[in-house]
């Protein structure tokens, strides 16, 4: 059935798989004709449910929670008052000024005055610290009591997150206890009356409190009003910030651009990190390449100084054709290997991507400009977009235009046509149908949140018909199972959806049998298990990172899964994009940068092809990130071959299968597994 090729030569194999780009009916994109064909010719009508049955997995007790907290009416007196930081300090370097150390102990004292309405009595004050990532759960003596009279002072000193709360006001009483990450205040002996002040001070123990594992500029603490005293607290407008350091450098992450023709710019990217992939902004230093391999035109040093924030991007050029790996080391041997560079003449490029993730603005950590600003300088991606949810989390895009706007303003910032495409998103976070965020493409940044809590846009093909001529995507994701699985009965409509996510943190939603597979799966809620039904997707990874490390967050997942999505182009705009994705030109990774090229007869990966076009030779190659461990090839509904590298495991790899006998309705990809459990999938060749 196979053939293999002998793993010598792989330049003059790649150039076969890369130039035989035929230029099947995949082959024009945008919104035009394809567009249509796809609508009207991939063999089914395109979003009619099969059903309209609720998905067995649909949590209307959590959809029916929101929207009581949506409907509870506002009095003006919510959400009134202002709040600020008067101190942080860290309890390992008790310096006034010295910032406090992602993962290690602070203190923190906040002074909070009443707005103009006041607080009734019977009102609330509520302090909470975000539940993204491990902050110290807040918690407080018992009303009335003094520090040390009713608790162990032992007791006091071993348990981070003592929240102490303090006011001068005469006649007022606060009772004081503590909820999920936070503390209420509720006021009591009378109203708090406008411009009057408590202090809180959160880790006032001697063990202070813990900060965020990750680093954050600007980490929120939100306080939250009910000035009616009907039981509903309203966040204030700003909440109170504090900036947590990344930890001591501990890895080196060394990232370069995958696929030049020779005299072409690339880049390498190479960034110190702590021990979770926050990058330590601080460091200053040299790295050395231990071989620039000269005809990249590559320095031997580097030289990192704090205006360059723990990341540097340099220009290379290489000149001679080949595949190389850059080795660099850094301080206190921190060393790395550098994803492959593969050089030869007319090689079309990849642009890395990474569609989904989060900010502190939902679930998250880190702000807006920061994410991105990672994404692009840190992890090297060319293209990146941010999806904080419609109506999850701490502020809710749906009800709250102003921070819609911030996001939109920040993607605009970071726009850079040509270098890093910045996309404008959300995700529509839907408890019964499951999770899909929502990309726009073009340059006005027009999309608006089509939220899933709006009965308007509530099913998949609500949202499907709202978007329809529009230049934008949604993306299904964890859809085998996860937090919530995909409503698969509401089949995609091609145009608007014409990939899929398979790989995130959550794990692997491609096929039960994968390594890695998603967490709570739903059998039979595959990827594979809809394209046996006759569904066509292409192949991609991404994040779903909260750890502000969009393109690297597989560095603080224990599972060390993450998510990328390779797109074969070299178009570094919106449009270019879009068009690629919809052409299905991309390929899905775990998070590692696998230079993976993959052809049937000559037709690039995602392509339809008839059953004459598709008779013939299956081709792959394969540049990995470390050794090769095996190849699977999947075709209709099964693994039906695993090959073992024989010998020597190689970081590069090729072969073929001869596959003269694809029927239509068939499908075909592979799934090729390195040593260091990183994975890639090629998207599929569809036969009709
Ligand atoms: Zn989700
Ligand atoms: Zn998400």
């Amino acid at each position: 059935m196979r053939d293999r090729l002998k793993c010598v030569g792989l330049l003059a194999a790649l150039l076969v798989v890369v130039m035989g780009c035929g230029s099947g009916e995949d082959e024009q994109g945008g919104e035009s004709n394809s567009s249509k064909a796809a609508r009207q010719g991939e063999g089914f009508s395109a979003t009619e449910p099969r059903d309209n049955e609720d998905p067995p997995f649909a949590r209307w007790d959590v959809v029916e929670g929101l929207r009581a907290g949506q409907e509870a009416p506002v009095h003006r007196a919510d959400g009134g008052g202002r709040v600020w930081l008067d101190s942080a300090l860290s309890l390992e370097d008790p310096v006034p000024g010295a910032p406090v150390v992602a993962g290690t102990a602070g203190r923190w004292t906040f002074g909070f005055e009443a707005g103009e309405l006041g607080i009734a009595e019977g009102g609330l004050i509520l302090f909470r610290v975000s539940p993204y990532w491990r902050w110290s759960q807040p918690w407080c003596l018992p009303s009335g009591a003094e520090a040390g009279t009713v608790v162990d002072p032992m007791a006091l000193a071993m348990q981070p997150g003592l929240t102490e709360v303090t006011w001068d006001a005469e006649g007022l009483e606060f009772e004081i206890y503590a909820v999920k990450q936070g503390v209420v205040m509720r006021v009591g002996g009378r109203a708090m009356q406008a411009g009057e002040q408590v202090q809180v001070v959160y880790g006032a123990g001697g063990a202070g409190a813990k900060a965020d594992d990750f680093a954050e500029r600007g980490a929120p603490f939100w306080f939250a009003v009910d000035g009616d005293g009907d039981g509903f607290p309203h966040l204030l407008p700003e909440p109170a910030r504090t900036d947590v350091i990344a930890g001591p450098p501990a890895q080196l992450v060394a990232l370069v651009t995958s696929c030049l023709s020779p005299g072409e710019p690339g880049r390498l990217t190479v960034a110190v990190l702590d021990s979770v992939g926050s990058v330590v902004r601080s460091f200053e230093g040299r790295a050395r390449l231990v071989d620039s391999h000269p005809s990249l035109g590559l320095p031997d040093e580097l030289v990192f100084t704090p205006e360059d924030e723990g990341s540097l991007t340099i220009e290379l050029r290489p000149q001679d054709e080949g595949v190389f790996r850059l080795i660099v080391e850094g301080p206190e041997g921190l060393s790395a290997l550098s994803n492959p560079l593969v050089v030869l003449e007319g090689l079309e490029g990849i642009l890395w991507a990474d569609f989904h993730g989060h900010s502190q603005i939902s679930d998250g950590t880190g702000t807006p400009a920061d994410y991105y600003a990672y994404a692009r300088d840190v992890a090297a991606l060319d293209v990146v977009a941010l999806t904080d949810h419609d109506h999850w989390g701490e502020r809710k895009l749906d009800t709250d235009p102003e921070t819609w706007e911030l996001i939109r303003d920040t993607v605009r910032e970071f726009h850079d046509p040509g270098r890093f495409v910045a996309l404008l998103g959300y995700e529509w976070t839907s408890w019964i149908h499951g999770h899909r965020h929502v990309l726009g493409f073009d340059e006005e940044l027009s999309l608006n949140v089509l939220s899933s809590m709006d009965p308007a846009y509530e099913t998949p093909r609500q949202l499907w018909d709202a978007l329809e001529g529009q230049p934008a995507l949604t993306f299904a994701h964890h859809s085998a199972g996860g937090p919530i699985a995909t409503n698969w009965t509401y089949r995609p409509d091609p145009i608007l959806e014409p990939v899929t996510e398979i790989v995130s943190v959550h794990g692997v939603s491609e096929a039960l049998d994968a390594e890695h597979a998603i967490y709570s799966p739903r059998p039979g809620n595959f990827v594979r298990d809809v394209l046996d039904e006759g569904m066509r997707f292409g192949f991609i990874g991404s994040g779903d990172s909260h750890d502000g490390h969009p393109g690297l967050p597989q560095l603080s997942n224990p599972s060390g899964i993450g998510g990328l999505a390779a797109i074969l182009t070299e178009d570094a705009t919106r449009e270019g994009v879009l068009t690629a994705m919809r052409q299905r030109r991309v390929y899905a990774t775990s998070g590692a940068r696998i230079v993976l090229r993959c052809s049937l007869d000559g037709h690039r990966m995602g392509s339809t092809l008839s059953a004459d076009e598709a008779k013939g030779e299956l081709a792959l190659l394969v540049y990995g990130t470390a050794p090769v461990r095996a190849v699977d090839l999947i075709r209709s509904g099964e693994v039906v071959e695993t090959v073992l590298p024989e010998g020597e495991l190689a970081f590069d790899f090729a072969m073929s299968w001869d596959l003269t006998d694809l029927q239509p309705g068939e499908y075909v990809y592979v799934r090729v597994l390195q040593v260091d459990g990183e994975q890639v999938w090629s998207s599929p060749f569809y036969v009709e």
